[in-house]
């Protein structure tokens, strides 16, 4: 099953495609971490994009997610978080002969967006997300450590939403028209919207 992870920058799409490996064990393939990967490349073309909070163009994403979709590891499915971010990549990917099972996409209101994204921060160790406006940070972790993504600042977060409503919401028609989209309230703590997918998750498999 191929399970593509939409929703606004903030929505909760890699936190709930954790869930969703453990329980399907499949590659879960993040368009935002391999453009960060790429983003350390020097002489990249796609840190100044991503740096502005916007999308990086269509030619160079679909390539590199093309590719990355074309290993042998997402032959029984995968779950891809943050592609497609525009119709033309969603055309890319009819296209290319890569079939999209399910859309889960996760609504969320745009004050909550801005909360969790301005509160987002990482353990560079660990990679671990926590947010400083949402939840207690756990015991042993230190606040002064965590770190905040280059891209999470108030005016970037502000272009990224603007970008999202812009550029990415009407990919939404483009699945409901294919009769693939699951409307997931993102709105309640992450242990609620996991259990909102896994029931959506199973009615469909029924
Ligand atoms: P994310 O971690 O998903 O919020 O993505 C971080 C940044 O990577 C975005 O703000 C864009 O600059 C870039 N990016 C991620 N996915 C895409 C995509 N599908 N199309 C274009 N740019 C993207």
């Amino acid at each position: 099953m191929n399970i593509v992870m939409f929703g606004p920058p903030g929505a909760g799409k890699g936190s709930v495609s954790a869930f969703l490996v453990g329980e399907f064990s499949y590659p879960h393939i993040a368009a935002g971490d391999i453009i960060r990967e790429e983003a350390r490349k020097p002489q990249n073309k796609v840190r100044a994009y991503m740096e502005k909070g916007e999308l990086v163009p269509d030619a160079v994403i679909m390539q590199l997610v093309g590719s990355r979709l074309r290993q042998p590891d997402c032959g029984e499915g995968f779950i891809l978080d943050g592609f497609p971010r525009t119709i033309v990549q969603a055309e890319f990917l009819e296209r290319q002969r890569i079939p999209i099972d399910i859309v889960i996409n996760l609504e969320v209101d745009e004050d909550a967006i801005v909360d969790r994204l301005s509160g987002r921060r990482m353990d560079p160790k660990t990679g671990q997300i926590y947010n400083l406006n949402t939840m207690e940070l756990p015991e042993g972790v230190d606040r002064e450590k965590l770190v905040q993504r280059p891209d999470d600042k108030p005016e970037v977060i502000r272009k990224r939403i603007e970008v999202y409503k812009k550029q990415t919401a009407p990919v939404i028609e483009y699945y409901r028209e294919r009769n693939v989209l699951l409307n997931i309230d993102g709105n309640p703590e992450l242990g609620q919207v996991v259990g909102s997918v896994r029931e959506a998750l199973q009615k469909v498999r029924e």
